[in-house]
């Protein structure tokens, strides 16, 4: 093998370079593994700034909220489109688990577990957006419509 610092040919299980002393043992950095759920990076600093309390205000109202973030945002911004795309979903899967209350009994234990889950979801979802990212919510990330 070769040290990695300095190229030099050196027998294999050396823990040491013999040329430079470079720690052959040393694990390399692991490589980040990107997370497909985490779309930060789509949107600019400033659009995050200008839009964060909107995007906020669709998570705390739901859709009284995206209504009020789609008439206050004149502007296309996919920031707000993103998180409005996360609030809808989380409505709508909200709205879905409140049918399993139509289920005697099993429904009327699970639904409100389930919309305990999707509350604290959300709330994570809101630490998030405060942060400045912008993440796909838990779980509701697996129901793909909307994208
Ligand atoms: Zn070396």
């Amino acid at each position: 093998m070769f040290c990695k610092n300095c190229g030099t040919q050196i027998n294999e299980g050396t823990t040491f370079c013999p040329n430079c002393g470079q720690n052959l043992a040393e694990p390399v950095a692991p490589v980040a593994i990107p997370d497909p759920y985490d779309h930060t990076a789509e949107f600019t600093e400033d659009e995050v700034k200008e839009y964060k309390t909107f995007a906020l205000i669709t998570y705390f109202l739901g859709f009284i909220g995206i209504i009020i973030a789609l008439l206050a945002v004149h502007e296309d911004s996919k920031y707000i489109n993103f998180h409005v795309r996360q609030s809808i979903k989380a409505t709508i899967v909200s709205m879905i688990v409140c049918l399993l209350f139509i289920i005697p009994v099993i429904g009327w234990i699970l639904a409100p577990l389930a919309l305990i889950a999707l509350a604290v979801f959300v709330i994570i979802g809101i630490v998030w957006t405060c942060q400045g990212k912008s993440k796909e919510l838990i779980l509701i990330r697996l129901f793909t419509f909307l994208g």
